[in-house]
């Protein structure tokens, strides 16, 4: 089923390389009374989404809509349409203004009433609302696409192998989807990611996901430093998939501190500044109690930086004193929807301001580099026992043995 599913995201996707999509060239029918033809979608990224159709009935049409959400929202937009004559119908949306995510499934349909009063529906169409302004390639190996416009082959080939590794040793901590698709964008720069997520409506993070999505968007440029950009970036933002996948919807019960904390643990290319600005905010007094990063990071990004620093020790420190159980234990104490505070003593028998006082004594309170060393070096070496062997022969290995697992005895 997946691989069918990854075949007509494919064919979508190069589809909409030539902008506008030839949804159904059969006749869709609704339950009797209409029929719609020529359904088409032109999409201009980022500016506006042009819906054109002819609809067809046996008798006269009174009034028509179109109707179209986002796959995973719950409002429907709906827009009355002018039928000409011969049942011809067009709807241009502004998508400047009224955002959808990037990269994310779009569902329309039609409506007619009829002059016997009655209200008929089309079939539901979906599409890939895709960021079409750049030449994308692709690369697959298992459940994992990567996307990108600058850089070579061995470009896109280094963008896979950190995912793989990054999910290999993932895998050792948290539950690792290995069947439902993920598709990793590459952006080439900053600036060209930014103006996505603005058209999308996101706020710029450094890196972006739509956990629910399975959509990864990074922005890193070809050149001397892809390869750690990748290991840091790519693992990030796939943890936060793979949460998602594991947890569900309690995912957004979890603390902010909890989920980031995590997903920076499993870069695989350490961020020596982190030990640095831990250092200086412990010295200064400005470390930021964990109990202000249960329910987001700070708006600014000095604050923010420290945010991810922190976090990523703290998860770090839970770890090597609970273990990995320790972690699980506390996601799915905050999944019954306790309090921050609460969720740790749930988990672990210590609330969670005690906790945040164990690790300033116990980690901040010791020679900082070499604490930061320490507390990193659990997964260098992870990283380096994964680097020996071939990252996609493991993945299938461990699919497999999933698939065997799974199988009734
Ligand atoms: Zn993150």
């Amino acid at each position: 089923m997946s691989n069918r599913r990854r075949l007509v995201l494919r064919i979508v996707t190069i589809l909409l390389m030539v902008v506008s999509i030839p949804l159904n060239t059969q006749q869709v029918h609704g339950q009797e009374g209409i029929v719609v033809e020529d359904a088409n979608v032109a999409v201009s990224f980022g500016q506006s989404i042009t819906f054109s159709a002819k609809i067809k009935s046996s008798i006269p049409i009174k009034q028509a809509s179109l109707l179209f959400r986002g796959v995973n929202e719950d409002v429907t937009r709906v827009e009355t349409v002018q039928v000409a004559e011969d049942g011809s119908v067009s709807f241009t949306y502004d998508a400047s203004l009224n955002l959808f995510p990037p990269f994310s499934w779009i569902v329309f349909w039609y409506q007619a009433t009829l002059t016997d009063d009655q209200t008929y529906t089309s079939a539901p169409i979906t599409f890939l609302y895709n960021d079409d302004r750049f030449p994308w390639r692709e690369m697959s190996q298992a459940n994992v696409t990567v996307h990108w416009y600058a850089g070579d082959d061995t470009f896109g080939a280094t963008a896979l192998n950190a995912a793989g590794t990054g999910m290999l040793v993932m895998n050792e901590f948290i539950p690792v989807s290995l069947s439902d698709p993920v598709e990793i964008y590459i952006y080439s720069n900053v600036t060209d990611l930014k103006n996505t997520l603005q058209f999308g409506g996101e706020d710029w993070t450094g890196g972006h996901t739509n956990p629910k999505l399975g959509v990864v968007l990074v922005a890193i440029a070809p050149g001397e430093n892809q390869s750690i950009e990748m290991e840091t970036k790519i693992p990030h933002e796939l943890t936060h998939v793979m949460l998602y996948r594991s947890l569900g919807e309690k995912y957004t019960l979890q603390p902010a501190w909890l989920i980031e904390g995590i997903a920076s643990a499993m870069e695989l290319y350490p961020n020596p500044d982190y030990a640095n600005a831990l250092d200086i905010a412990s010295r200064s007094d400005s470390l930021i109690s964990f109990d202000e990063l249960c329910a987001s990071f700070p708006a600014d990004a000095g604050n923010a930086y420290l945010a991810y620093a922190q976090s990523q020790s703290f998860v770090t420190y839970i770890r090597n004193t609970y273990g990995i159980s320790g972690l699980t234990r506390l996601t799915e104490a905050y999944s019954d929807g306790v309090t921050c505070e609460l969720g740790a003593t749930n988990a672990l028998g210590t609330p969670l301001s005690q906790l945040d006082a164990r690790w300033r004594e116990s980690v901040l309170g010791q020679n900082l580099t070499g604490v930061a060393a320490r507390n990193l070096s659990p997964f260098i070496l992870l990283m380096i026992l994964v680097l020996l062997v071939p990252i996609w022969g493991a993945i299938d290995l461990l699919r497999l043995r999933r698939k065997r697992g799974s199988q009734p005895s």
